[in-house]
């Protein structure tokens, strides 16, 4: 495999420090597509020294011209978008339709966003009283530890370093074992666009171990995490040790839910991609579908039929839309949810296994998976995370709110409806981070994104990650000369 392989530590691809490497494999087939130089404790120690040792300097430089080597690096992802998706697609299984038409572009737009955001944070100036000047800088946090998960690492290599380099902090970044190469080559890419060494530091590892390690580090001044909820636990744990800030992105259970008035046919094709898109591997996929009980037949009907009709296939096949998922491990999970719902009393109305085709045999594919359940049923509790949405009927609005917000998660959510104000009313009812109306999983790099409850804290994109990734520093100036009084003698 033509790409980079080693550890981005202080501006140059290394061996880890033992030797040690991993394979990441092409979910497609089960085949090495690389060898992957581990890191573990010693390394990651090297990387936060250079974010340390960088540090200064670049949290100094004018904010401008960290905006301009984010541009530039925007400039050069898009100068290779082709190649980026075609990697992402190898190492994730992710459609080339998605990686090409959605996943590179936008990691680009994001770099561009916050390139362009670098020199547009501003303090404040608050109105105290009279004889003081009281005003509030944004500085960066220091040296920021991110590590990010395997069902969308090119973009989320983007989100995270996309806002925190703008802000002036530096980064020692932990890709997931099973996806680290994109990630990588944007490292290339920063590299050759000219970041100096150690701003930003790349360590493929095993969470156990780099991932631990990084969140417990007494150098890191705060983790961005996203993943699941339960990592999510250790790394606020691994945090205690010099209290460092603390920003997840954890798991979701996604309500979306279609009332008996919204346009039917842009719901059944809005809710397919809320979760097949990915194989359903997305934190806010709606993976519970909540239908009102007037048209649920209809609507069922022509939701089957799309289920059933979705092209699952090579992901470098341009005509591919469904791939595998991730890995075998994560596949089989999904399948023994299909165990649970029918020991549940479920009824799994569409797919509920992997493929026939003999094509696809030795990939970790799984058909698209409908399942009928019943709110308190763990497949409607639990996160799956794969191709695979229950099916709830509900009567009236105040169920489907119900309904709706009884999970532990509160990430993202959407509703089908035309009447207008209940799309307000119930949008605003909602315990999520996020919610679409007549849409689902729209983001943007300017739009927060995040959850609430189990689902984690702090926010991704927009004005909203530049606070998380800056310290409010107040700073009281006498203008008048003025003595304190308190003890005047
Ligand atoms: P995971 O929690 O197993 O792993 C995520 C990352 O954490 C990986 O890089 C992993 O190596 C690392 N890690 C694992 N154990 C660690 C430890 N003890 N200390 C430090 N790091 C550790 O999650 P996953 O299975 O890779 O990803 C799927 C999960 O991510 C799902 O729950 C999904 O909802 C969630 N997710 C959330 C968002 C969001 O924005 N809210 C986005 C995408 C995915």
């Amino acid at each position: 495999m033509d790409c980079q392989t080693q550890l981005l530590i202080d501006g140059r691809f290394i061996p880890a420090q033992d030797g040690a490497t991993f394979a990441t494999l092409n979910p497609h087939d089960g085949s090495t597509l690389a060898e992957v130089a581990e890191a573990k404790a010693a390394d990651v120690d090297l990387a936060v020294e250079a974010a340390g040792r960088a540090f200064p300097a670049w949290s100094r430089l004018a904010a401008a011209e960290r905006g301009r080597l984010l541009l530039k690096l925007a400039d050069a992802i898009e100068g290779e978008l082709d190649a980026l998706a075609r990697l992402e697609s190898l190492d994730t299984g992710h459609p080339i339709k998605d990686s090409r038409g959605l996943d590179a572009p936008r990691t680009a737009a994001t770099f561009r966003y916050f390139g362009g955001m670098a020199d547009k944070l501003q303090g404040s100036v608050v109105p105290v009283e009279a004889g003081f000047l009281n005003y509030v800088l944004r500085e960066p946090v220091g040296v920021v530890g991110q590590i990010v998960p395997w069902n969308f690492p090119l973009m989320f290599t983007s989100w995270k370093m996309g806002p925190a380099l703008a802000a002036g902090n530096t980064i020692v970044l932990k890709p997931a074992e099973l996806t680290p190469l994109s990630t990588l080559r944007i490292g290339e890419l920063i590299l050759a666009v000219g970041f100096p060494p150690g701003v930003v530091n790349i360590v493929p590892g095993y969470g156990a171990q780099a991932g631990q390690h990084l969140a417990e580090h007494l150098g890191v001044h705060k983790i961005a995490f996203t993943g699941s909820t339960a990592t999510g636990r250790r790394i606020v744990a691994a945090s205690a040790g010099n209290l460092k800030r603390v920003q997840l992105e954890l798991g979701g259970k996604g309500a979306n839910i279609v009332f008996a008035d919204a346009d039917l046919k842009a719901a059944i094709n809005g809710s397919a991609f809320a979760i097949f898109h990915n194989q359903g591997q997305a934190c806010i996929a709606g993976s519970r579908l909540l239908l009102h009980e007037p048209i649920a037949d209809e609507f069922l009907d022509g939701f089957l039929r799309l289920a059933r009709s979705i092209r699952l296939g090579d992901p470098l096949d341009p005509a591919t839309e469904m791939g595998p998922l991730t890995s075998a491990g994560h596949r089989d999970r999904v399948a023994a949810y299909c165990a649970i719902a029918r020991a549940e009393g479920g009824e799994i109305l569409a797919g509920g296994a992997a493929p026939a085709d003999p094509a696809l045999e030795a990939g970790y594919y799984m058909q698209p998976t409908v399942v009928r359940a019943a709110p308190r049923d763990r497949v409607c509790q639990e996160e799956v995370f794969g191709p695979f949405v229950s099916v709830t009927i509900f009567r009236d609005e105040a169920e489907a709110l119900a309904i709706a917000n009884g999970t532990q998660y509160g990430l993202g959510g959407g509703l089908w409806t035309a009447d207008l104000s209940r799309a307000h009313r119930f949008a605003k009812a909602m315990q999520a981070g996020m919610v679409w109306v007549n849409s689902y999983k729209r983001v943007n790099p300017g739009s927060p994104f995040g959850g609430m409850r189990a689902s984690g804290y702090g926010r991704e994109m927009g004005f909203e990650a530049m606070h998380d990734y800056t310290e409010a520093k107040s700073i009281w100036v006498n203008v008048d000369a003025r003595v304190e009084p308190w003890y005047a003698r």
